[in-house]
């Protein structure tokens, strides 16, 4: 059985378009266009991962990924 990968908790101080002043949205936490701060810029997510029939069946087959998701696809 796949275990879910515990996310870490992001802030909107973390995020790329934050520091860049890019953002407009003022939201009290971080919302799912996050994405983290690196100081090369932003980077390309990672592969999307595979999802396994039994897990696909007990929700939606594709959802935005929430902030913290975004975190930690972003991770090094
Ligand atoms: S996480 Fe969303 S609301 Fe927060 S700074 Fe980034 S884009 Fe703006």
């Amino acid at each position: 059985m796949a275990q879910a990968r515990k996310a870490a908790k992001v802030s909107c101080d973390q995020c790329f378009f934050r520091a860049q002043m890019l953002c407009a949205l003022e939201l009290d936490q971080a919302c799912v266009t996050f994405r983290p701060n690196h100081p090369e810029g932003l980077r390309p997510p990672r592969q999307m991962r595979f999802v396994f029939r039994q897990e696909r069946s007990k929700k939606a087959a594709w959802a935005f990924p929430s902030a913290a998701e975004q975190a930690s696809l972003h991770r090094a």
